[in-house]
């Protein structure tokens, strides 16, 4: 039995103007929307944010989750952690 491969959240880049939030889960979608106008590491906070509401629906606080992607993010950030923007056809580079 291998284990079984972790399926990334879908993310939607679009305007969030009416919703008032930088971010939004749906959570029986598995999706995840972000506001294209926050910053690299604003995008990465509220990524992060926004998959804990995925993760642990109903299990963790607001508060909690605020906390957690903001920790997530300060971790992954001092770890030098970045996006990196790739042409459509492109795969990821193989690295460890
Ligand atoms: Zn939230």
């Amino acid at each position: 039995m291998g284990r079984r491969k972790v399926k990334p959240a879908r993310v939607v880049y679009r305007k969030l103007g009416r919703e008032q939030a930088w971010g939004q889960a749906t959570i029986g979608e598995n999706t995840i929307e972000l506001d294209t106008r926050l910053g690299a590491k604003r995008q990465l906070e509220v990524l992060c944010h926004e998959q804990l509401h995925l993760s642990f629906p109903s299990l963790l606080t607001e508060a909690e989750v605020d906390r957690a992607g903001k920790e997530l993010c300060a971790t992954l950030w001092a770890q030098a952690y970045r996006r990196v923007l790739l042409e459509p056809n492109d795969k990821p580079p193989r690295i460890s």
